[in-house]
This record gives structure tokens, sequence and C-alpha cells, in this order.
């Protein structure tokens, strides 16, 4: 089956459907989910969102904590535009009839580590739910928008590799999970929101179609992608066979949480004299370093210490989900380990949200825009998916009357392949990626770790090509397939930093290099139109 629209938004999160609302009016558009449409991390954020909201709260103070987070690699000029911006994309939010949380007649405001001010905008401790619930019943509202659940896209459709001049993307062929078909659909415009790569480790706050699918899809068309090898873990996430991407926030911390090793001993005053109050990566690098040398599974998060009522009341969601798995935390330690939690590089692009290939944007965490450098300031980051949302929508709405002859564009061809008579490859091969670059290329990474997760990742690479090339696809495959090529990206973008800044830590190069700068990776072998 072949379709035609003005856009095709791949990814229904805030930066893909708050897109699609503002071009509603002009254009008709498709937006697909690969889950159902609240798949993705929109739906889990918690906190909030950053914006200078308060009338004592300064445009250069956001500016300046987010460029101390990113350890000075961030982009003075993304930052500036999206902290200047920040104002009326929150604003558009509340049109839109997001419940943001009041204090009396104003809306109230959180502080996070790392802002100076009080500036996060947040609906209780459910923003993310709240936001994506009011776009997609705004979305479903609108004729023009037409929304696909469970369609993945598989590749990009650009006129190189049809062998036609003057590149630029087409569309993309779509997998549909319900009929097992794979469609066309055609588009001027297409734009990545497909949510960041944490899936590639074994452990990670993230859903689980966190694959980095826009990343491989840009990089498979020939764009750039910059600075993968910072990953941002997440210190306390819940370990239990049962419990997947559950967070243990840090108030728990803040409010006296200990961590322990499994002997009951505490050890972060070993490693930085705040304590539990260290920031997010130095604790995250704590624990890891003490898994590793104990080789223990996880290690653990006590709050019993406190009376249970006060539990109950600051709390109850981490007690009720505690308690269901069998941990009584008025009474037990959290068994914790730490969780790939956000996807700082990705696609490269400029303001406007244009990728390297004509006709092709990318927006919110599966693009590179400048912003995060080194490390992600705690709630910029869905700030970043609305403010470059309008941009790229602002870009592509002067750009509607383009026109595309789409004609000759052709179906997918499944002439040459079978059924898989294995699909345990597809899991074990999962289970392989995801544990060695845990592992390898993790919070600490070393050069002889990162050789050790090159040759597996190729090996790895090697075998999934020829899989995907002799069995029909399926949602697991495309995203095994996407990961590991992601993953390929990550450890070359690690290996290619001689530094540590930010969130990269190797022991080999323990220092902080002199100058700042991207690592970018082009694809190779890719002839420019
Ligand atoms: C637990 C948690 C808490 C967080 N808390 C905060 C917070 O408080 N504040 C903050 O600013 N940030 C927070 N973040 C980060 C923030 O939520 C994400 O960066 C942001 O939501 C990303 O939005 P997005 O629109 O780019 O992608 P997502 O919301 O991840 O959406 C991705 C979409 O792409 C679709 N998709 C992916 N691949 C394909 C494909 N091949 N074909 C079709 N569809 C595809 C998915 O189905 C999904 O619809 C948190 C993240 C997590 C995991």
């Amino acid at each position: 089956m072949q379709q035609e629209f003005d856009i095709l938004i791949i990814g229904s999160g805030a930066a893909g459907l708050s897109l699609a609302l503002r071009l509603a009016d002009s254009a008709k558009i498709a937006v697909l989910s690969k889950g159902s449409l609240t798949s993705g991390s929109t739906w889990l954020a918690q906190g909030g969102i950053a914006a200078v909201l308060d009338e004592t709260d300064l445009i250069q103070d956001h500016v300046s904590d987010t460029l101390t987070a990113g350890a000075h690699l961030s982009h003075n000029d993304a930052v500036e535009f999206t902290v200047k911006n920040g104002r009326q994309s929150i604003e558009w939010l509340i049109e839109q009839g997001v419940p943001f949380s009041r204090d009396g007649k104003r809306y109230h405001l959180t502080q996070e580590g790392g802002h100076s001010h009080r500036r996060i905008i947040h609906a209780a401790d459910a923003t993310g739910r709240a936001v994506q619930e009011t776009l997609i019943t705004r979305a479903k509202e609108h004729d023009s928008i037409h929304l696909f659940e469970h369609c993945t896209a598989v590749d990009l459709i650009t006129r190189r590799k049809l062998k036609r001049a003057n590149n630029r993307c087409l569309g993309a062929y779509v997998f549909d999970s319900s009929t097992g078909h794979v469609n066309v659909l055609k588009a001027k415009f297409v734009v990545l929101a497909t949510g960041g790569a944490s899936k590639a480790y074994l452990y990670t706050s993230n859903s689980d179609g966190a694959s980095g699918d826009g990343i491989a899809m840009a990089w498979r068309s020939g764009c750039r992608v910059a600075n993968m090898e910072f990953n941002q873990f997440h210190p306390t996430c819940l370990y239990h066979p049962q419990a997947k991407s559950f967070l243990i926030t840090e108030a728990v911390r803040g409010e006296g949480g200990k961590l322990l090793l499994p002997d009951g001993t505490r050890f972060m005053d070993k490693f930085d004299k705040r304590g539990e109050l260290a920031p997010r990566d130095i604790v995250a690098r704590a624990i890891d370093h003490e898994m590793k040398r104990l080789g223990s599974d996880c290690l653990y998060l006590d709050i019993s210490h406190k009376p249970k009522s006060f539990i109950l009341e600051h709390f109850p969601t981490i007690y009720e989900r505690c308690s269901k798995l069998g941990i009584d935390i008025s009474k037990d330690p959290i068994p914790v380990v730490p969780a790939a939690h956000y996807t700082c590089g990705g696609v490269m692009t400029d303001q406007q949200g244009h990728s390297d290939l004509n006709g092709l944007y990318a927006i919110g965490e599966t693009s590179f825009t400048g912003l995060h450098g080194a490390n992600r300031l705690a709630s910029n980051s869905l700030l970043e998916c609305l403010v470059f949302a309008e941009s790229a929508a602002n870009d592509i709405r002067s750009r509607l009357d383009e026109s595309l002859d789409t004609a000759y564009i052709p179906d997918w061809d499944e002439s040459q392949v079978t059924d898989s008579d294995e699909d345990v490859i597809i899991s074990h091969n999962w289970d392989e990626l995801r544990r060695f670059m845990w592992d390898y290329v993790g919070i600490v990474r070393t050069n002889k770790r990162l050789r050790r997760a090159k040759h597996r990742v190729d090996l790895l690479q090697q075998e999934i090509t020829e899989y995907y090339s002799n069995y029909k696809i399926s949602k697991d495959l495309l995203e095994l397939r996407n990961l590991a090529l992601v993953s390929d990206l990550i450890i070359r973008s690690a290996a290619l930093r001689k530094e540590s800044r930010g969130l990269h830590y190797t022991l080999d190069y323990p220092g902080q290099g002199p100058e700042p700068r991207d690592t970018i990776l082009t694809p190779i072998n890719f002839e420019w139109p």
C-alpha cells in the first residue's frame, strides 16, 4: 500500500505531537508510533520542564546553568535560542490545556539540581503524562492529523537510494505490526521524532522503544551524527527481575536515604565529601565502580531508618511499587542499579531542525542541536522538544508549496526473504549487545573495554545484516538492527574522545582536555549528491 502526506512525523512524543499540532491547519500529516501513542519517554517524564517563568529569574542564568552542566561543550547559540523561546513554548502548552500544578493563582515552580532558580513547571510528579495526554487529545480533534499506532518506520526513502539525482527525502517504508506488511508512506517532509537510544544498555529508565531508530535511519541515509558518547545514567533504578524501568527518585537520597554495599557498609564518602548528595554522574560512577569491584548485581538504597509515616507521605508511589514486589522499604533496603536515562547526542541539526538530507528534519531526543553539551541539565529535554518543534514547524510551513514527484517509488520487495525459523537469534543478540554495552561502554570506560566492545559489535552487525537480508522483518529485528548500529556509533564516538568530560569518563584520560570539541561522525562510503 502507498499513501501520500505533506508531512510524515515519525514519533508521537512531545516533539512529534507538538510539531503536528502546530501544522495541523496547513497540512495533511501522518504521525507514527511504533507502539501505542503513549509509548516513548515523554509519558514517563516526572519532574517537569525548565523555563524562565518567574519574574526574578533571568534568561542569562538559565543559559549559564545549562552551559555549566554541559561541561562547556554546549553551543552558546543553541542554548540561548532554546532558553529564550522557553516561555512561549510553555504558554503554548498551557493554551493546549496542560494542567500544570498551581500555587494559588500562579503556576508552581520547583527547583532541581544544577538550576540556580525555581524554574521547573510541572504537573505534580507526572508532567510527561499530562503533556502527552493533552497533546494526544488535541491531535485527535484534527482531521488533518492521521495517527498510526504500532507502525514502525524501517528506513527512509531517498532519491539517492532510488539512483536519482538531487538527493532528498521522499518518505519512509513502514512496517505495520497488525498486518505484517511494509507500506510506503510518501511525504514532502519527514520529521524524525523517535526519542533516544538508552535501550543500548542492559539497565535503562526508558521504555522498550528507545532503540535509536531515528539516529540509525538518518545515518543510513547519509546524515552526520554527533556526541554519541554522552549517555546520561540515572544513579538509582529499581533492580528486580519483574521491575522494568522503575526509577527511584533522587529525592530519596535528598531525604536521607543511604547507599549501601551488599554487606550494609556505606561507601559514598569515599568518592565525594557530599556523600549521597553528590551530583547524579558522581553517584552513578561510584555505584558502578563498587558493583564492578565486587562483581555484584546491584547495591542498595536504604530509607528504612525514617518513620513509616514519613515514607508513606513522601514516597507513596515507590512504597507501593516495591511492596508489590515483596520489598517493604520501611524495613528493607531497596536494590538499585544505575540506568541509562538520556541520549545527549544524535542527528546533527540546525536551529530549524534541518538534518543533512534535504526534506528531513530531526527534533527532540533523537536530535543533536548543541543544547546539552557533555551533560544534560535536568528538565531541559522536554523544553528542547517543544522549542525545536516550533522552529521546525515554522520552517516547514514556509516550504509547503514545494512540489515532489513520488510516482516512481517502488513497493517493499519481500520476494527474496522467507519466514524466520530461529527467532531466538534476535533475543540472544539483544541480550548480548545490551550486556557488553553495559560492561564495556557504560559509566566508566577504558580504551581496552572500548576495543572489546567494538570487536563484538562488528560481529553482531555482520550476523544481523545477514539475518535481515534473508528473513522477513519483525519489530524486534528492526530495533535490534538499529541498536547495533547506534551502539557502534556510541563506541566509535567514545573511542575518539581522548579526555573525560561531563558524562564521558575514561580511566585512560581522566582529565578534561583544553579545547571543548564535538565528536562528529560522517557516514563513510557515502557519496554526496
Ligand atoms: C523516566 C524518565 C523521566 C524523565 N523526566 C524528565 C523530566 O522531568 N523533564 C525533562 O525535560 N525530561 C525528562 N526525561 C527525558 C524526556 O522525557 C525525553 O527526553 C523526551 O520525552 C523525549 O521526547 P521525544 O518526543 O523526543 O521522544 P519520545 O517521547 O521518546 O517519543 C518517541 C516516539 O517515537 C516513536 N518511534 C520510535 N522509533 C520509531 C520508529 N522506528 N517508527 C515509528 N515510531 C517510532 C515511539 O513510538 C514514540 O512515539 C525523562 C525521561 C525518562 C525516561
